[in-house]
Formats: C-alpha cells, sequence, structure tokens
C-alpha cells in the first residue's frame, strides 16, 4: 500500500535524521572539549612564557628602572630575552599545534551547524551578508569558497 510504504519511510527517514543529529550534538560535545583543553594548554603556555620573560627582564628591577621604560620612544624596540631558550621553541610550536587544533574543531562545529565564517577575520558571517560586519572582506569571495551548506529549519 502506498500509504504506509511512504508512510514507513517518513519514519525511517525521520528517525535518521534524529540518529544524526544525536551524533552532531556528541560529537561537537567531543569538539568543544577538544577545544577547551586546547585553552587550557595555552593558558599554560602562556604563562609560563610570560613568568620566562618577567623573570628575567624585570624581576629585581627598581622602580625607577621600571618607570624609565616610559621615557622610552614607542618606536624603539624593547628587547626582552630568555636566557634558556630552546625549550621555548618546543612550547611556541605546541601552542601553534594548539591554534590549529581549535580552528579546526571550530570549523568543524560550524559547519555541522551551517555557519559561516569570514576566512580574514574568523568572525561568524550572518546569511546573506554582502560584506564581513568586522573586517569588511567581500562575502562573494567567501561564499564562493564555502562548502555547500543545506538548508535547515531554525528549530534548535
Ligand atoms: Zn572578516
Amino acid at each position: 500500500m502506498p500509504f504506509f510504504s511512504e508512510f514507513s519511510k517518513k519514519i525511517t527517514e525521520s528517525s535518521q535524521e534524529a540518529i544524526r543529529r544525536t551524533k552532531d550534538a556528541a560529537s561537537i560535545v567531543t569538539w568543544n572539549a577538544d577545544i577547551a583543553e586546547a585553552q587550557a594548554r595555552l593558558y599554560d603556555m602562556e604563562e609560563e612564557l610570560g613568568k620566562a620573560v618577567f623573570s628575567e627582564n624585570f624581576e629585581g628591577k627598581t622602580k625607577e628602572e621600571i618607570q624609565d621604560l616610559l621615557s622610552m620612544d614607542e618606536s624603539e624596540s624593547l628587547v626582552l630575552t630568555i636566557a634558556n631558550w630552546k625549550p621555548f621553541v618546543e612550547t611556541l610550536l605546541a601552542m601553534l599545534e594548539d591554534l590549529d587544533l581549535i580552528s579546526d574543531r571550530e570549523t568543524k562545529i560550524d559547519r555541522l551547524r551551517g555557519e559561516l565564517r569570514c576566512p580574514s577575520c574568523y568572525k561568524i558571517l550572518t546569511k546573506g551578508a554582502r560584506f564581513c560586519p568586522n573586517c569588511g572582506a567581500r562575502v562573494e569571495d567567501i561564499t564562493g569558497e564555502a562548502p555547500e551548506l543545506e538548508e535547515k529549519e531554525d528549530d534548535e
């Protein structure tokens, strides 16, 4: 009977849709956890770098010596050092990896949610925008490269 076959087909489709949505939600949870872990590592590494720069360049300096920095011309470079710098190169490389990981997971999440981001400033774009409201990049150029997005009803 056509009615029943149509009906069961609809049920199959909607349960497949439900499974897909559940999978998507689980993926988003996992990717958000990846992002949180990477951000925590970045925070630790920034702190480590900041402490090394501070202890070698500013610790033990008098208030006057530090105030003297204010009289320096801003076009002059303030050269800060890290004596034992080799391990920090590894830290910096790890930071770059974590930044890549974060943007990878954010892209995946955006794709599942059907969102587009500006590739130059990475802000989320509203549908139909012609220019990025943040940096002014042309959206035509952006959508030319963007993957085809399926229309979704706004029920989330
Ligand atoms: Zn932009």
